[in-house]
């Protein structure tokens, strides 16, 4: 066995120590873990400060998950609806999504794919199989999104074979992987993985961090193993209430991760996905939170601001608006202080 994967062995698992470690309630506690299954591991439990804190938020059962609005859906981004063979979802013309996973090394309570962890399950190799076949017959798709779960549960040959076959499809340009292993067990990005991983450039891997306290001296290392390989890493956060929804959170979490060398690419707001409500804040919130980026930091540091639309409508970018007025071609803008200033527009 590899170290991560004892790691992965020795996550908290068991209710009754999470009910002694936090004060719990344990009929509570154990009601919520049965629907939605919970792994912490070792590394990422340590960072807790605080019962209720946004590490502790992120990891630990919530009664409030099973009590959340009906109306809301199983499956909120069509995905079911969306697949093209059995582990393959498009949406978009010229690319698509490859779950090659059904587990996570930590199961994140606001997670989308909720429903489908409430039992974490295995990809077959004829399911692979068959999903690199579809990709193949369909000459559109020039972009693989390698996803799950998580990928990097895998073994490293079985993430090789998963590489391999995509690779070999001639109009497959890029190939990305999403992984919150570097945050979640950060011992899983060994050197060998990194090596393995650069036989398949142009590759690309987004992370998912969603607080500074997340960028450890271990996750930094690990994300610097995959940058030394050579691998652009960019970032999917979510907008989490109570996590990191307020100016100086997001401001730090930004700058972290492009000192890590990551560069942010999307802020999600949450699905809308049964037993999540409680992490979601408003559009104009959000907005306003954007704002607080552009120009008080690095551009590089911004992410695009994103919305998933229900039943696989697919992603839109809110884009706070600077144009205060127009009269013919005389825009009049605010800047990021909020101080005016005209720029003459041409004819169209
Ligand atoms: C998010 C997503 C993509 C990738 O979208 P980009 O905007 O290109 O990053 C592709 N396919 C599906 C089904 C997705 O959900
Ligand atoms: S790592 Fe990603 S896919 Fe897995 S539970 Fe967390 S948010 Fe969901």
């Amino acid at each position: 066995m590899e170290k991560w994967q004892r790691s992965l062995a020795d996550a908290l698992c068991d209710p009754d120590e999470l009910v002694r470690r936090f004060d719990l309630d344990r009929d509570a506690t154990r009601r919520v873990a049965e629907t939605f299954p919970f792994r912490i591991p070792r590394g990422y439990l340590g960072l807790i400060r605080a019962k209720g804190d946004p590490i502790y938020l992120q990891c630990v059962p919530d009664p409030r998950e099973l009590e959340d609005d009906p109306a809301l859906l199983d499956d909120p981004l069509g995905e079911e609806s969306h697949t093209l063979a059995p582990g393959i979802v498009q949406r978009y013309p010229d690319r698509c999504l490859l779950m090659a996973s059904g587990r996570c090394a930590m199961y994140c309570r606001f997670c989308t794919r909720k429903r489908k962890f409430r039992r974490p399950f295995a990809v077959s190799r004829e399911e692979i199989d068959r999903g690199i076949a579809c990709i193949a017959e369909n000459e559109t798709l020039r972009d693989v999104l390698v996803s799950g779960g998580d990928p990097f549960l895998l073994e490293d040959d079985q993430i090789e074979y998963i590489l391999a076959g995509v690779r070999r499809i001639e109009h497959v340009e890029i190939i990305r992987i999403g992984t919150r292993t570097p945050c979640t067990l950060p011992e899983r990005i060994t050197r060998r993985l990194a090596a393995m991983l650069k036989k398949f450039h142009p590759l690309f891997v987004n992370v998912h961090f969603n607080h500074p306290d997340e960028l450890t001296p271990a996750a930094v290392e690990a994300l610097a193993r995959l940058a030394d390989a050579g691998i652009p890493l960019g970032s999917q956060t979510v907008l989490l209430r109570g996590v990191n929804d307020d100016p100086e959170t997001l401001k730090r979490l930004m700058r972290k991760l492009l000192a890590a060398r990551v560069r942010p690419y999307y802020l999600f707001l949450p699905d809308l996905i049964y037993g999540t409500s409680h992490f979601r804040s408003s559009i104009a919130h959000a907005a306003g939170l954007i704002d607080r980026l552009r120009g008080w930091t690095s551009g590089m540091a911004v992410p695009h601001l994103i919305i998933d639309l229900p039943n696989g409508f697919g992603k839109v970018a809110i884009t706070p608006d600077h144009l205060v007025e127009r009269h013919g071609n005389d825009c009049l803008f605010a800047n990021y202080r909020g101080e005016l200033c005209h720029y003459p527009d041409v004819e169209k």
